[in-house]
């Protein structure tokens, strides 16, 4: 980590390589993981049920099981198996069977290694960069999973926010107390929201993984930075949503996941939150 530090003509490009290789299991939790989750919870309710045991073979596992085209099966060998650069090669094409393959596989390899980049060019070549980088791999999980399938699985969620309160432990980023409090707001404002848009609408607006998620984003950036998160994701969310409905011209009752920009937000307040606060009183003339 030291001898990265002072040679970072070396330091962004492995990590960069190594934020590549990471992307490209990330996609993986992002097609398997909810698979595998909907059958456990379809077995699970067949024994609640006392329904009868059914053969049903689970789906492939996130670690153990090789790559394979999706369309045809035909397993992959190692040269079309790297990242980012097999997909230009072989142009988004099966080399078997032609068949396209989609652009969620590029695209999540390159923006995990972009933020990779900017975690360490933030925080440095330490347990604070480490750190940075592990969380930005979280969220685009989770927003590639919410983007799919409408699920944030607490399988994530839930060790985000631990992670979160451990490192602060250690004072990693701030001290334990606010990052305590940070992932208490986070989960108890939203669920005002949910609760109250129940109350008044009779239904419900809100994922309650939503709430799960700006808890883990409030032990990461404290009690501060969770206004800030509500705040730009309320933006980014109806910049993003009124131009998705312009274009596809859907119903507006058309739910559109919240995770994604939640992360967005929790991304950027995590990364430049203090800044923003500073430039934000700097222009309300506060200080
Ligand atoms: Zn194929």
């Amino acid at each position: 980590m030291a001898f990265l530090d002072q040679h970072p003509e070396l330091g962004y490009p492995v990590v960069a390589g190594l934020g590549l290789l990471v992307g490209s299991f990330l996609n993986v939790v992002i097609l398997r993981l909810p698979r595998r989750l909907e059958w456990e919870w379809k077995r699970d309710a067949r024994e609640v049920l006392e329904e009868p045991e059914l053969y049903d073979p689970p789906p492939p596992g996130i670690v153990v099981e090789r790559s394979h085209c999706p369309h045809c099966k035909t397993p992959l060998s190692w040269y079309e198996n790297i990242p980012l650069f097999s997909w230009l090669a072989l142009r988004g094409k099966c080399r078997h069977c032609k068949a396209p393959i989609s652009p969620q596989y590029p695209l999540v390899e390159l923006l995990t290694a972009v933020l990779a980049v900017a975690s360490v060019w933030r925080f440095g070549f330490g347990w604070q960069g480490f750190g940075a980088a592990l969380l930005s791999c979280y969220l685009v999980a989770l927003s590639g999973i919410d983007l799919r399938t409408r699920l944030l699985p607490d399988q994530l969620t839930l060790p985000l926010m631990w992670l979160g309160l451990i490192g602060s432990l250690d004072n990693l980023y701030m001290p334990a107390k606010p990052a305590l409090l940070g992932a208490i707001a986070g989960y108890v404002s939203l669920w005002l929201v949910w609760w109250l848009f129940k109350q008044i609408t009779g239904k419900e607006g809100m994922g309650r993984g939503d709430f799960k998620l700006l808890a883990a984003l409030g032990a990461w950036v404290g009690l501060s930075g969770v206004l800030p998160i509500i705040l730009i994701s309320s933006l980014v969310g109806a910049v993003v949503g009124s131009v998705w409905l312009a274009m596809k011209g859907r119903d507006r009752a058309t739910p559109i996941p919240f995770g994604p920009y939640l992360a967005i937000a929790g991304w950027i307040v995590f990364f430049w939150g203090q800044q923003i606060v500073d430039a934000y009183l700097r222009f309300a003339g506060l200080k």
